[in-house]
């Protein structure tokens, strides 16, 4: 085979994978281990999947050090679905949940929760165009609330939970789709954590839901059955046919990651990927980041030069040096260099380097 040509893929998502896992999945693609057949074509009812997806979910507790009384979940629908599940699942006595809004996937999620419950946004950080954390403190926390919803890492604004917010004794749901497996997470503060696969993990279609046990079950009984994380728990993510193909990339990014060292040195090696980028925008004269600095994410790096055209001029400069994928979102404009896990360190030497010589060229 040809050797591919990798461009330096700096998509939000779906994002870029590890070089070596696509590889490995390449070289299984016709012969899924002796079996003559692909995990594509595959039953999920074989024992070689079982065997994937019992890897993966016991890496994927390695890894994050999942404590016994979480179930581990993989299901389809995407970050979106879970929009909808939480407040179903979740709203179970007062039926009244807080929420926090960071960005536009909290506001989704805000919004699609309303029509399950009293839902109250607790605090926004819209007035300045989520550019930061708003702080909250328990008592601003109805006494009532079933959960308190955040989103960990804003995807299109760049900006993260760098503390574990404050909810007192309240149930913590967090949605991680952009930051899961980047950053070490002390599973037991959270009642349920998601993520959408497409960031940080494997191809789009997988959703992973980590949720504390006893908060399953509850769902009212005319719940459709797939909406019930309790179907789910019960049959070990195979009541129906999974998203078999995602869960074996997935299953190999958690090998991949655990042969690095595991999370503390993925996490070492993103803080000083993205430390780059970010001393390099505190020193540029053309390049501002928006976010507040102690709200900074490590994935997802917003920046902008403030004149429009320039930002054009500078993505599609970029793109000639294999660069691709750094607009920012089509709501906010600007620039976005997401790093995920698997974005190699060079990639980020050559942003830093040819933002330098950009802004060399244009001041
Ligand atoms: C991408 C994203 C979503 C939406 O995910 P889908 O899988 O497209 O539904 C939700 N939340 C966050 C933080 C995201 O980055």
């Amino acid at each position: 085979m040809k050797e591919a040509k990798r461009a330096y893929n700096f998509s939000a998502g779906p994002s870029v994978l590890p070089a070596k896992v696509l590889k490995e999945a390449g070289s299984e693609i016709l012969d899924y281990k002796g079996t003559g057949i692909s995990v594509m074509e595959m039953s999920h009812r074989s024992k070689e999947f079982k065997k994937i997806i019992e890897d993966a979910e016991e890496n994927l507790r390695k890894l994050m050090n999942i404590p016994d009384d979480y179930d581990v979940l993989f299901i389809q629908g995407g970050g979106t679905l879970q929009f909808s599940m939480v407040p179903i699942n979740l709203l179970t006595k007062s039926k009244k949940a807080d929420y926090i809004i960071t960005g536009s996937w909290a506001k989704k999620a805000f919004e699609e929760a309303k029509k399950f419950g009293d839902i109250r946004a607790v605090a926004s950080s819209e007035d300045e165009n989520f550019s930061y954390i708003p702080k909250i403190k328990p008592s601003d926390i109805r006494e009532d609330a079933d959960y308190v919803y955040v989103c960990y890492n804003n995807t299109i604004y760049g900006s993260h939970y760098n503390e574990y917010p404050d909810v007192g004794d309240k149930v913590l749901v967090a949605d991680m789709s952009s930051c899961i497996l980047s950053e070490e997470i002390d599973v037991s503060k959270f009642g349920l954590i998601f993520a959408g696969a497409q960031k940080n993990l494997a191809p789009a279609g997988l959703t992973i839901v980590i949720i504390k046990h006893e908060l399953q079950g509850k769902a009212p009984t005319n719940t459709p059955v797939y909406l019930d994380y309790a179907t789910h728990i019960n049959k070990n993510s195979l009541y129906n046919t999974p998203p078999c193909w995602q869960i074996y990339i997935a299953g190999e990014v958690f090998k991949y990651l655990l042969n690095l060292g595991g999370i503390s040195v993925v996490h070492e090696t993103n803080m000083r990927k993205a430390d780059k980028i970010y001393k390099y925008l505190d020193e540029s004269k053309l390049f501002k980041g928006p976010v507040r600095k102690e709200d900074r994410s490590l994935m997802n790096i917003t920046f902008v030069t403030g004149d429009a055209e320039l930002d054009k001029e500078f993505i599609e400069g970029a793109k000639k040096e294999n660069m691709i994928n750094l607009a920012g979102h089509r709501s906010v404009s600007g620039m976005r260099a997401s790093i995920y896990n698997a974005m190699p360190e060079e990639g980020v030497d050559a942003l830093v380097d040819y933002m330098r010589r950009f802004e060399k060229s244009h001041i």
